[in-house]
C-alpha cells in the first residue's frame, strides 16, 4: 500500500506520465471539511431557484468543455473517444436533471388530530464521495451532482490513478459561479484521504463506488459513527440468451468489452440455451476477431487498454495459458493491453465464472431451460445487472422476475440511465443512485407538528 505524497497519473495506452498530483493527507481532509461546512451553510440558504440556476450554468460550462473533458478521460483512463464523449455528456445531462429536481424536492402535509403536521427534506450537510478509476467522470457526477442539488457540499476523492477529470470538473464549477469550497476534489490514497473522509464526524454521508472488499470496510467504519452509506460495488452480470433470440444483437461483444470490460455492469456470464450454443460460439469467435483494439484516441478504435499493469496481471490470472478460449488480438509494446477473450471450457462454479475479473474476459455457459437459466444467473455473490434475450414476452417477464439484480434489461444491454434508479442486490451494494429519488437520498426528513389547540390553560 503506497503512502507517497504524490500521485503519478499515467496514460494507460502509452505508460507515459501525464501529470503528478499532490496526495491529500488526513490534515488536508480536516481542513477541507471545515471549508465545506461553511460553504454548505450559504448554499443551503439560497432559494431553490437560485441553486437551480447556478447548477444549470455549471451544466452549460461543462457543455462548453465537453471535448476537452472527453479527451482528458481518454488520456487518463484509456476510454475510447466515443465512450468518453458520452461520459462527458452524461455529466452535463445529470447536472440539468438534478437542477430540475430542486424545486420538486417537496415535503408533505400529513393530516393529524390536534394540529397541522408538515415534513421537510433538509440537506445532510457535507457528503463524501469516493470514486473508482473505471468511470472516473460519470461516477463522480452520479455521487456529487444530485447531492449538490439537494443543498449539500461535496468532498470528492477520485481514484489514485484517475484524478484529472474530477479536478477539472471542480475548476469548471467555480468558473460557472458555484460558491468556493462547495465542490472540492481531494486526490489521494484510499487508506489515507479516503479513510479520513469516512472517519470524519462532520462528513454526514459516504457515497462509495468501488470493490466489494473496500465497500465492506467502509460500511464497518461508518457503522461506528452511525453514518449512512450508499455502496455501489462489484458485479458479475449474466447475459441470458434463449435460442429464439436474435443472436447477433444478444451476443454483441461490447456487452462485456465496453471500457475493456472494466465495467461493473459488464455481461461477463454469457448464458446461452444449449440448442444455440454452437451457433453462439461461432458468432463470438468472429465477433472477437473483428474488434479493433488500440489507441483509444483514434476515432476507429473500439477497445482501449486496461487501466494499469496490476489490473492486467489480475485479468491474466483468470486466463491460464492454453485455457480453451475464443480470442481477439491486442497490440504489443507499451500500454496495458489484453485481448478480448471468451473462456469456453469453464464450469459454472469456477473462479472465472463467479468472480469479478474486471477485464475483457467473459465465460460462455450453457443452460437447459428457464429454471436452469435463473439458477445459473443467481449463482454468484453479486446482483448488479443482467440481460434477458427472447421473443417470448411471458418468458422475459418470468426470468427478469427470477433474477436477483438491481438493473435488468430485456432485449437490451442498457444498464444506466440518469432518469432511473441504479444499484445492486446482494454484495453488489446498498442503496440507489440516480432516478427520481436521487435528491431525496441526500436529505433528512424533518417532521414538524404545529398544535392548533393553543398553549394549555
Ligand atoms: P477500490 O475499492 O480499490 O477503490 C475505490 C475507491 O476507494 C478509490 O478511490 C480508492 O482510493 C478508495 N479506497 C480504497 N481503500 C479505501 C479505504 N480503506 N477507505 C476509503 N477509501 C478507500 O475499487 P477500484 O479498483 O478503484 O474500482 C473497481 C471496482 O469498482 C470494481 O469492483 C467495480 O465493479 C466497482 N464499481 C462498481 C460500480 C457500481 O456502480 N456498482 C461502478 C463502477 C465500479
Amino acid at each position: 500500500m503506497s503512502d507517497s505524497d504524490e500521485l503519478k497519473v499515467l496514460n494507460p495506452a502509452t505508460e507515459e506520465v501525464l501529470a503528478t498530483v499532490p496526495a491529500a493527507t488526513a490534515e488536508d481532509v480536516d481542513a477541507a471539511v471545515v471549508r465545506a461546512v461553511r460553504a454548505q451553510h450559504g448554499w443551503a440558504a439560497l432559494a431553490p431557484a437560485d441553486r437551480a440556476r447556478l447548477l444549470r450554468r455549471f451544466a452549460d460550462t461543462v457543455d462548453a468543455h465537453l471535448e476537452e473533458l472527453a479527451r482528458l478521460e481518454v488520456s487518463e483512463a484509456g476510454h475510447t473517444l466515443g465512450n468518453a464523449r458520452w461520459e462527458a455528456g452524461n455529466a452535463r445531462d445529470l447536472l440539468e436533471y438534478a437542477a430540475g429536481g430542486i424545486e420538486r424536492l417537496l415535503g408533505k402535509q400529513i393530516p393529524v388530530p390536534g394540529g397541522w403536521n408538515i415534513t421537510f427534506q433538509e440537506p445532510l450537510g457535507v457528503v463524501g464521495v469516493i470514486a473508482p478509476w473505471n468511470f472516473p467522470m460519470p461516477i463522480a457526477a452520479w455521487g456529487s451532482f444530485p447531492a449538490l442539488a439537494a443543498g449539500n457540499a461535496i468532498l470528492l476523492k477520485p481514484a489514485e490513478t484517475t484524478p484529472l477529470t474530477a479536478l477539472r470538473l471542480a475548476e469548471l464549477a467555480l468558473a460557472a459561479g458555484l460558491p468556493e469550497h462547495l465542490f472540492q476534489v481531494l486526490p489521494g490514497h484510499g487508506h489515507i484521504a479516503g479513510r479520513a473522509l469516512v472517519d470524519h464526524p462532520d462528513v454526514a454521508k459516504i457515497v462509495f463506488t468501488g470493490s466489494t472488499r473496500t465497500g465492506r470496510e467502509i460500511m464497518e467504519r461508518c457503522a461506528r459513527l452511525v453514518k449512512p452509506v450508499t455502496l455501489e460495488l462489484g458485479g458479475k452480470s449474466p447475459n441470458i440468451v434463449f435460442a429464439d433470440a436474435d443472436l447477433s444483437t444478444a451476443l454483441d461483444p461490447f456487452s462485456f468489452l465496453d471500457n475493456s470490460g472494466q465495467d461493473c455492469c459488464a455481461r461477463t456470464r454469457i448464458l446461452v440455451q444449449e440448442t444455440a450454443l454452437d451457433e453462439a460460439r461461432d458468432f463470438l469467435a468472429d465477433a472477437l476477431a473483428a474488434v479493433v483494439v488500440g489507441d483509444p484516441a483514434d476515432e476507429k478504435t473500439q477497445m482501449g487498454p486496461l487501466i494499469s499493469a496490476a489490473q492486467r496481471e489480475r485479468v491474466r490470472s483468470y486466463v491460464p495459458d492454453g485455457a480453451p478460449a475464443l480470442r481477439g488480438s491486442a497490440p504489443d509494446g507499451p500500454g496495458f493491453w489484453f485481448p478480448p477473450t471468451v473462456l469456453v471450457g469453464e464450469r459454472h462454479d469456477s473462479p472465472a465464472a463467479r468472480e469479478e475479473i474486471f477485464g475483457p474476459v467473459a465465460v460462455l455457459l450453457p443452460f437447459t431451460d428457464e429454471r436452469d437459466a435463473i439458477r445459473l444467473a443467481n449463482d454468484t455473490p453479486y446482483g448488479l445487472a443482467g440481460s434477458v434475450w427472447t421473443r417470448d414476452l411471458g418468458r422475459a417477464l418470468r426470468v427478469s422476475g427470477g433474477v436477483r439484480a438491481g438493473n435488468l434489461s430485456v432485449n437490451s444491454h442498457s444498464s444506466v440511465r440518469y432518469w432511473t434508479p441504479f444499484g445492486g442486490y446482494k454484495q453488489s451494494g446498498l442503496g440507489r443512485e440516480l432516478g427520481p429519488d436521487a435528491l431525496t437520498a441526500f436529505t433528512e426528513t424533518k417532521n414538524v407538528f404545529i398544535s392548533t389547540e393553543g398553549p394549555a390553560q
